[in-house]
This record gives C-alpha cells, sequence and structure tokens, in this order.
C-alpha cells in the first residue's frame, strides 16, 4: 500500500515546478500548488495530448528517495485508515 503512488505530499511541485508551472518567488514552490496539496491547473493539464508523460499524474511518485514529506502523509494516511 502508498509503495509508488503519488500520495499528494507536494513534495516534487514543491521543489520545482512542471512546464505549467511557475516558481513562487514569496511562498516557495510553484505557484499552482494548493493548500491541500492539489494542482490548481489539473484540468487544464490532462487536456494536453502530453499530459501522460509530464507532469505525468497518476503514473506513480516521481520523488519517493529522501521524502520525508511523502514519509510523513503515508503515515497519516496509514493513521487515518485505522481509525
Ligand atoms: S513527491 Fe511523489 S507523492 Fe509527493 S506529490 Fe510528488 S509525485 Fe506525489
Ligand atoms: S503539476 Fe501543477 S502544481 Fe505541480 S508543478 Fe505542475 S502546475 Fe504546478
Amino acid at each position: 500500500m502508498f509503495k509508488d503512488e503519488c500520495v499528494k505530499c507536494g513534495y516534487c511541485c514543491s521543489k520545482a515546478p512542471c512546464q505549467f508551472g511557475a516558481w513562487d518567488d514569496v511562498r516557495g514552490g510553484c505557484r499552482f500548488l494548493t493548500e491541500n496539496n492539489e494542482c490548481a491547473k489539473y484540468e487544464e493539464i490532462i487536456k494536453m495530448p502530453y499530459a501522460d508523460f509530464s507532469p505525468a499524474f497518476g503514473a506513480g511518485c516521481c520523488s519517493p528517495l529522501f521524502n520525508e514529506r511523502r514519509r510523513k502523509k503515508i503515515e497519516s494516511l496509514r493513521c487515518q485508515t485505522n481509525t
């Protein structure tokens, strides 16, 4: 469970925006990353023919290693499913 999947921790979009994003000089990270780690441009991006490849929504996690933010999100999701 959660081994390779994207758990919406927001880590990757907080480090470098994809080609649809833009860096937020004030907050850091992509300016289209919402408070709950959703992509505000999701509906626009999935209409693009190459969206399957980049940013590859639904293709799994692109940054699973040494990702503390993802680890914590998985931990909290596991707690939710055990309650
Ligand atoms: S780092 Fe991985 S789990 Fe976190 S948002 Fe990006 S793809 Fe999803
Ligand atoms: S997927 Fe969305 S939130 Fe993430 S970097 Fe691209 S535009 Fe920004």
